[in-house]
């Protein structure tokens, strides 16, 4: 059987206040683009996405890519751009660590960091940010079941840390033609069934197109989830990852409009 600690919520301290995950509270804006590519870029959508709505800045330093030859991440310097951009927007910032010998230094500038699909399983990695107490965002892997999901989180709950959030983000499925992925809403009531941990959607992963992002967030507003992690881009077509799955900023303001009135915001 599984044993959850107390915590029904993560309450994350930022520069402007803590922002808290968890059922009885607004719902957690996560924007941002894929990549941190450059310090005009990561400043300008933090602003944009601050004045849209969005609670939390996401960008990637260092980059789970599928081929070696693509795009990697900028790596420290993109964390010190990250840095300037919590400061300029007083968002909290979320960004992934893939080696345990980064976390330190990606910790310093997250107020979340971010375990990837691709190290859910990552046992050195899950351990060592259990045994800190900084908040976890733990996608869920491109093949895992809800249980091998919910024993990864075991592991940073079993370390210590209790400030885990789950972020199902569209599993493998046969059918990869029309979207990257399949968004798996089922999750939403049966992580609720089986765990108190925060759950948070990532439609933008999961079906791997723009067009269909704000239709997907819709559905896990209305199946009760937490938080929803928004990849956006000032320019999608020249992103150096995941541009097709990005909103613009124009795209992300208009989504938040129309998201307003479902409810659970400020
Ligand atoms: C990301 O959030 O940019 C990312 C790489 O996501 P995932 O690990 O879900 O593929
Ligand atoms: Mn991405």
């Amino acid at each position: 059987e599984f044993r959850y600690g107390e915590h029904s919520e993560v309450v994350v301290p930022t520069l402007n206040g803590s922002i808290t995950f968890g059922q009885n509270h607004p719902l957690v804006i996560v924007a941002g683009p894929c990549s941190v590519e450059n310090e005009e870029m990561i400043i300008e959508t933090a602003l944009r996405v601050r004045g849209a709505g969005a609670h939390f800045l996401r960008g990637g330093a260092y980059k789970p890519r599928t081929s070696p030859y693509a795009f990697q991440g900028h790596g420290e310097s993109a964390l010190s751009l990250l840095a300037k951009a919590r400061l300029a927007s007083g968002l909290g910032i979320i960004t992934e660590v893939m080696d345990t010998s980064d976390l330190d230094k990606v910790a310093e500038v997250a107020d979340v960091v971010q375990i990837g699909a691709r190290n859910m399983q990552n046992f050195s990695l899950l351990k060592k940010v259990g045994a800190t107490a900084k908040p976890v965002l733990l996608k869920r892997g491109l093949s895992a079941t809800i249980e091998e999901w919910l024993m990864a989180a075991e592991y940073i709950l079993a370390a210590g840390n209790p400030n885990v959030i789950l972020c199902e983000r569209g599993i493998r499925s046969f059918d990869r033609q029309y979207t990257r992925n399949t968004l798996d809403i089922s999750a939403i009531p049966v992580l609720r069934s089986l765990t108190h941990l925060p759950i948070m959607i990532d439609p933008s992963h999961a079906t791997g197109k723009a067009e269909y992002v704000p239709t997907m967030a819709m559905a896990a507003v209305a199946a009760g989830v937490d938080s929803l992690m928004i990849e956006v881009h000032p320019n999608p077509a020249k992103a150096l990852s995941d541009g097709p799955q990005s909103l613009t900023v124009e795209g992300f303001e208009k989504f938040m409009q129309e998201m307003s009135p479902l409810g659970r915001f400020f």
